[in-house]
């Protein structure tokens, strides 16, 4: 029996976990739901999707605009042994009594604290720990690619300490009301909370991270400096083992990726839909070894990296899977992420 999933919240996230739930053969999307009617409400109703009408929202104003709905939220939790939580920051949390009124698990986007679930989640840092829970946190999009990277680094060479700066877009492409629009604006706390997001994967790991908001919709892009405890000889070992990994990819030089926007025009390329890049992304000639120095760049495609994730988070908690590796090459199957090259 496919296990029964809702979504609540269909924007950026929500509409691409939900996607990606109808895409695995164990999952069923019983429904989604959303408080405004508009063109995505209209859009999940012609795929198919279930639509329920959430916290404020009003089934009148669907009805008035010709969207069909199937009840309330209520109505869909009833139906679903989980709900993937993909409303505003900081909404979610207010969720979480009626989530468990309706006795259904739950997983909850980066945009919550982390103390609204009982563990935070990635595959590759921590899918095992994760089994069997019926609560978790799917860490924001900044934080997914850095316990990516530091799952890769810190297995095999250690950390003694991590530094990094996150270059972030002031907005998704869809936005319109977010900037800024001609300024770069630097996050006046020091260190950033990334670096602390990142320790509640990785407790024992010393890390500190500062950010700068730049007039970009594309990706982010971390600028990194980690000290590892046990280097390699060369820049090669370190590139094969992010190579080697699922949900990386390193551009040569001769592919000519300049930055952001050739990335992007990569997914395009590759018919990815809505151009989603689920990957870390780094460069070849972006990455240097000074002694025990690593330094290297890597972009993150804020608004699908957290998508495959939300799956394997879906498998550690019903234990679909017990073992990350394999849950992480079905999701990648389907959702078109090309295993790694070596
Ligand atoms: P979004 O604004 O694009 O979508 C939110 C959806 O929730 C919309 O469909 C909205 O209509 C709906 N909604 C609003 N209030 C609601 C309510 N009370 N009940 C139910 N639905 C409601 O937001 P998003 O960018 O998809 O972010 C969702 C979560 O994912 C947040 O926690 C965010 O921090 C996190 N996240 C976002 C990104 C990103 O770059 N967009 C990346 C990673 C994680």
């Amino acid at each position: 029996m496919a296990l029964k999933i809702a979504v609540n919240g269909y924007g950026t996230i929500g509409k691409r976990v939900a996607d990606a739930i109808r895409l695995q053969k164990d999952m069923t999307l019983v429904g989604v739901a959303k408080t405004r009617p508009g063109f995505e409400a209209r859009m999940a109703v012609e795929k198919g999707y279930p639509l329920y009408v959430a916290g404020n929202g009003k089934q009148e104003e669907f009805t008035a605009a010709g969207i069909r709905t199937a009840g309330t939220l209520a109505d869909l939790l009833q139906q679903a042994e989980v709900v993937v939580d993909c409303t505003p920051e900081k909404v979610g949390s207010s969720y979480k009594p009626v989530y468990e009124a309706a006795k259904v698990a739950a997983i909850w986007q980066g945009g919550e604290k982390a103390n609204v679930a009982d563990r935070s989640f990635n595959a590759l840092s921590n899918y095992a720990a994760c089994r069997g829970t019926r609560r978790l946190r799917v860490v924001s999009c900044n934080t997914t690619g850095l316990s990516r990277a530091v799952s890769v680094l810190r297995q095999r060479y250690g950390v003694q300490h991590w530094e990094a700066t996150l270059v972030r877009r002031a907005a998704d492409p869809g936005e319109s009301t977010r900037g800024p629009i001609n300024g770069i604006m630097p996050t006046l706390t020091l260190p950033s909370h990334h670096g602390p997001d990142v320790q509640t994967l990785f407790p024992d790991l010393s890390i500190a991270t500062s950010a700068v908001v730049v007039p970009t919709t594309l990706m982010h892009v971390h600028v990194n400096h980690v000290r590892l405890e046990r280097p390699p000889s060369d820049e090669k070992a370190v590139v094969d083992a992010f190579r080697s990994t699922r949900r990386f990819v390193i551009f040569p030089g001769s592919d000519h990726i300049e930055g952001t926007p050739q990335v992007i025009e990569w997914a395009r390329d590759l018919g990815r839909p809505r151009n989603d890049v689920m990957e870390n992304v780094l460069w070849e000639g972006g990455l240097k070894l000074l002694g025990p120095d690593l330094y290297f760049f890597q972009a993150i495609h804020q608004e699908s990296i957290v998508v495959p994730e939300n799956i394997d988070a879906l498998r550690a908690m019903f234990e679909l899977e017990s073992d990350p590796a394999r849950s992480m090459a079905r999701t990648d199957e389907t959702m078109g992420i090309a295993p790694p090259r070596i």
